[in-house]
Parts: structure tokens; sequence; C-alpha cells
């Protein structure tokens, strides 16, 4: 991993992004993703094959084999 110089523009190198008045996330532009994913099946069927951010950052991936 390397680090950035450059301040984040979406959280303003703060790992927070306030999505509304009194909410805010984790900022997937700053976030490693490295509390793992779990897979979204509420809203997208079982078989979807999406996998989100565990740190509920937003991030979501398609599932990839090996
Ligand atoms: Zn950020
Ligand atoms: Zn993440």
């Amino acid at each position: 991993m390397t680090e950035t110089t450059t301040t984040c523009p979406k959280c303003a190198g703060t790992g927070w992004y306030h999505y509304s008045h009194n909410h805010s996330k984790p900022c997937e532009v700053c976030c490693q993703h490295d509390k793992g994913y779990w897979q979204l099946h509420e809203h997208y069927g079982d078989k979807n094959g999406k996998w989100a951010c565990l740190a509920g950052c937003g991030n979501v991936r398609n599932e990839q084999h090996g």
C-alpha cells in the first residue's frame, strides 16, 4: 500500500464521508476494505455474486473466483 500525499477530496482526509446532515459512513475512497466483505442478498438475490465492504463504506465488488 502506498500512502496518499494529497488530501482526499471526498472526505477531506477524515476517512468519513457525510452523505446527509447527520449521517456518515467510512469513505470508500480511503477505506482499505480490510475488514472483508459480506455477500449482498437481501435486495439482490442469493446468486447475485455481489459483495459489500464490511466496514460499511458502500463499496461493492463482484464475486471473484480464485
Ligand atoms: Zn476519503
Ligand atoms: Zn471499504
